[in-house]
């Protein structure tokens, strides 16, 4: 008999996930299928969940995900993307993204826009294609994914947000430029502001200012390294801003007013990096004649590359213990309690609300 797979689908905004059992398919080429261990709720899973921003449905939602390896297909090279040999048993991350190298559009530097992208938990479920969502016991990793094994002793909790917050913050660092001996300003403490001040932080920053309305957050930044914090209601009027010439900015608010304050108090030759903005909202004003005399740099990032995804797995194999990223994921739950999980993540908005999942059919 075919092993089963349990998946959670979601099919319209506000509607309880229904569970849906399904025999494993047959591997096609290339592919590996990942029995899933923990998968955290990222901010945009449940603005999809609320119906702020829609997807192909129905589908399985879920995309920072953490996994063990239990089938390759004979196909696959068997290798993870940094050559080194995947085992049955193995611990995984993989980019949220697997991209065809062979299209016309295909860029080495932005792989994640390509007409050919097979993005995890952002795929309509048909006959054909499914296993691809985190909110799942199984996911079937397709060709072009980036693999990287993980040490057993990063919690799965915290090694389930590499691929999706941990992989962002690493792209908006790699597009902000030189941050050593740099004054930084983060506005957006959720979890991508946390991670990218501890990698500022680790790249040897000088100042690091953060700001955001919530003060609990703004204790957190702290406890990432932060140097400053403010509240974004009075970053405008802030003296902080004026007392520190900020070369870097990198927005993960999406706030508009955010991002005019943020951009309008660069320093001479400044870079602003703005991440957070993908939902609908007012036009950001930016005053062109400082952007010219300033010589300003501005920039934005829609997920991340498969470079930035590997720079994201070594930052956490070296950081995971220096910084309390445990901390960040919240509350557990088991995988059959995930419409619960949706509603404590909504109404209480933690950094992450996490699952832990585990197969029936448990080998290792
Ligand atoms: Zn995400």
């Amino acid at each position: 008999m075919k092993k089963l797979a349990t998946y959670y689908v979601f099919s319209s905004a506000n509607t309880p996930l229904l569970k849906v059992d399904k025999p494993i398919p047959e591997l096609n080429e290339g592919e590996i299928l990942v029995s899933i261990r923990y998968t955290t709720l990222c901010g945009s899973d449940l603005h999809t969940y609320c119906g702020l921003r829609s997807e192909p449905c129905p589908t399985i939602l879920g995309h920072e995900i953490v996994g063990v390896v239990e089938e390759i297909s004979s196909s696959h090279s068997g290798l993870d993307m940094q050559g080194n040999p995947l085992r049955i048993g193995d611990i995984v991350t993989w980019t949220i993204f697997s991209s065809d190298p062979n299209t016309d559009v295909y860029q080495s530097e932005i792989p994640q826009k390509n007409d050919k992208l097979y993005k995890y938990g952002h795929r309509q479920i048909t006959e054909q294609d499914n296993l691809h969502g985190g909110l799942a016991t199984h996911i079937i990793l397709r060709p072009h994914t980036g693999i990287r094994t993980l040490p057993k002793e990063i919690p799965l909790a915290v090694a389930a947000t590499i691929n999706c917050a941990v992989a962002t913050s690493a792209g908006a660092l790699r597009l902000a430029d030189t941050v050593a001996g740099k004054n930084i300003h983060i506005a957006g403490i959720g979890l991508l502001g946390l991670v990218s001040i501890a990698m500022c932080k680790e790249s040897g920053a000088n100042n690091i200012i953060a700001s955001d309305i919530n003060s609990d957050r703004l204790a957190m930044a702290k406890s990432f390294g932060a140097t400053h914090t403010v509240h974004l209601g009075e970053l405008k009027d802030s003296t902080l801003l004026q007392d520190i010439a900020v070369d870097r900015f990198i927005d993960m608010s999406g706030s508009p007013d955010a991002m005019e304050t943020g951009i309008e108090t660069l320093a001479l030759h400044g870079h602003a990096v703005l991440v957070g903005a993908v939902f609908n909202q007012r036009k950001t004003g930016i005053d062109a004649e400082k952007v010219i005399r300033k010589m300003l740099t501005i920039k934005g990032l829609h997920n991340y590359n498969y470079t930035d995804f590997s720079t994201a797995v070594d930052f956490i194999i070296e950081n995971w213990q220096k910084y309390p990223f445990e901390s960040l994921i919240e509350h557990e739950f088991p995988l059959e309690e995930v419409n619960t999980a949706i509603a404590y993540a909504i109404s209480q908005k933690p950094i992450r609300a996490g699952l832990s999942i585990h197969t029936s059919n448990e080998k290792f």
